[in-house]
């Protein structure tokens, strides 16, 4: 996809972020999903909201959430209205949560932007700098850092095989941003359970160029209970700034 941006307009067509915040959480440990688990008070999902809502090429903005948890997802929703915000029950993994979300978006959203939940702290400037390169014509783009640890395959019994070559690797994050006609061709074509952990994967098992740009360390993915510290750290020091 290219548009034309004549005049510094936005091009046409508007811009769609998906949460997936459906995830149980189980390796954080607590007893909520892992998007209504608190740092300094308020839920991951609040922080993920928070920065979408002054994305300023955003729409709209759908959330994949827990079953059960519809009344806590819509309160935290209702606190950024800035964005119009649709709430879908999330599926049992995370494709399935956001070909649900995928099914609310109106054909004037052409580019979509998948964001997990548990990634709270992404920055806004991440967000436009994917926006930027779907505009620019890539079919999907997804945020990577360079692998700072060494890396080894190993066997069943956990002994080493290879040191792989850490040059050529990257760390992916979310948000992850699609061409809307080639983000629903490879999501209808995927049979659920294919062993996919990201849209990108999806998007490129059917033969799109996925795109690479520089990712951020304030868009780690709170997963343990460890990454609850560093999410603490990482708002103490914004509040420093
Ligand atoms: O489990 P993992 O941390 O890889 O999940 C990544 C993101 O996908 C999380 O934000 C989680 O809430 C979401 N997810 C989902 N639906 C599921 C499983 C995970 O929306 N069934």
């Amino acid at each position: 996809m290219s548009h034309s941006t004549a005049n510094g307009d936005r091009p046409p067509g508007q811009v769609a972020v998906v949460v997936a915040a459906a995830g149980r959480g189980e390796r954080l440990g607590g007893a909520l999903p892992k998007a209504l688990a608190k740092v300094a008070e308020r839920a991951l999902l609040d922080y993920t909201l928070e920065i979408i809502a002054t994305v300023p090429e955003v729409d709209m903005v759908v959330v994949a959430g827990p079953p059960g948890y519809e009344s806590e997802i819509q309160q935290i929703c209702d606190r950024w209205p800035a964005k119009p915000t649709t709430i879908v029950t999330g599926g049992l993994t995370r494709k399935a949560s956001v070909t649900k979300a995928l099914k609310e978006l109106p054909a004037v959203v052409e580019v979509v932007l998948i964001h997990d939940a548990a990634r709270a702290f992404a920055p806004r400037e991440l967000f436009s700098e994917v926006i930027a390169a779907v505009h620019s014509g890539s079919d999907a783009v997804v945020p990577g850092l360079p692998v700072a640890d060494t890396i080894k395959r190993v066997d069943a019994g956990e002994s080493v095989l290879e040191t792989v070559d850490r040059s050529s690797l990257r760390g992916v994050q979310t948000p992850q941003g699609f061409d809307r006609g080639a983000l629903y061709d490879a999501h209808r074509k995927t049979v659920e359970g294919t062993d996919h952990t990201d849209d990108a994967g999806i998007v490129a098992s059917y033969g799109f160029p996925v795109l690479v740009v520089p990712g951020k360390p304030e868009a780690f993915k709170v997963t343990t209970p460890f990454d609850i510290a560093v999410a603490r750290a990482v708002l103490a020091d914004k509040s420093r700034r």
